[in-house]
């Protein structure tokens, strides 16, 4: 395997880029850049780089079968439609509590699910077991799956969609579920790879993942400077990837084969020295060469009834 990494779209986020999306259909690139509040869309065939930015922390991305992409601003799920740039919120969660929503994704059925982390306060420290997982199910209601949450991050499903990953960052472990996908349920809960496993010699946190064909785990190591592909079954390392920055957040596979990986990273309060070491801070880059690819990303199946719920700003 001869892996390559290039910088695809120079430091387009300035904050942190996240929410990789590969939508095959437009042959787009999906990311955000979270603290900015910035909704990327990088398209393949011409080579531009889209964004729109609204008000508050933007940090996932999934277009809809219906039209128009769901968007996380703050604590809400909300529908976006690009060309109007109207926004139709859908639901606010952890009503009271001083979180956001972080990373999500949607499952094979087209159920988005989403968990929300808490903030850092003034001296980088952020409250424990505050954030929680929801999902908002394709008739638009939102389900708790999950308390006790720090920083919800990186979701996953295997092929036969019997096992969900999922990492809260905080703890530094990527958990695995058995996963009903029928009735979006999980249960036994266990702990696929443990980053605290000095054996494993993991460094860094774990934030963003995805999946191969051969039910791999490729997993962003923030403050790693690597993404790095696991058995979920053994948590072995299989591969290693070096990336041109220490904080990559998030992959996903796309390009015409789904074997590109897109590697999102983040600028976001980098101290002076570590962004001379590493000015492409705030890139996408893309993986070629890793000998495996993906599957397209499911969409948002549910009706969004624009008709109801009430509009934010444009
Ligand atoms: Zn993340």
């Amino acid at each position: 395997m001869s892996a390559k990494v290039e910088t695809l779209i120079e430091c387009s986020c300035v904050s942190v880029g996240e929410g990789p999306h590969w939508d095959g259909e437009s042959h787009t690139l999906l990311y955000v850049d979270i603290i900015d509040g910035s909704l990327h869309r990088w398209s393949a065939t011409t080579g531009l780089d889209e964004k729109h930015t609204f008000d508050t922390f933007c940090s996932l991305v999934v277009p809809c079968r219906k039209g128009g992409y769901l968007i996380s601003l703050g604590k809400s799920i909300c529908h976006f439609d690009w060309d109007t740039k109207k926004v139709i919120i859908l639901h606010t969660v952890d009503e009271g509590l001083d979180t956001r929503i972080n990373d999500g994704k949607c499952d094979a059925s087209g159920r988005l699910w989403f968990g929300t982390m808490t903030m850092q306060n003034a001296q980088g420290e952020r409250e424990l077991y505050k954030g929680s997982l929801y999902s908002l199910e394709v008739d638009g209601t939102v389900r708790k799956h999950k308390g006790e949450i720090t920083v919800s991050n990186g979701l996953a499903w295997s092929a036969d969609n019997r096992t969900m990953y999922y990492i809260d960052s905080h703890p530094r472990k990527v958990f695995a579920y058995d996963f009903d996908l029928s009735s979006g349920t999980l249960s036994n809960a266990r702990v696929a790879i443990d980053f605290d496993d000095e054996t494993k010699q993991l460094e860094g946190f774990p934030d963003g993942m995805t999946i191969d064909v051969n039910g791999k785990l490729w997993v962003a190591c923030f403050h790693g400077g690597k993404v790095v592909q696991l058995d979920p079954v053994t948590g072995n390392t299989i591969t290693s990837i070096e990336v041109p920055v220490n904080r990559p957040t998030s992959c996903c596979f796309g390009g015409t084969n789904y074997d590109d990986l897109f590697i999102t990273c983040s600028r976001y309060s980098l101290p002076e020295e570590e962004l001379k070491q590493t000015p492409l801070a705030g890139s996408v880059f893309r993986a070629t060469g890793l000998g495996t690819k993906g599957t397209p990303a499911p969409l948002y199946e549910g009706i969004i009834n624009k008709a109801s719920g009430p509009d934010c700003r444009i």
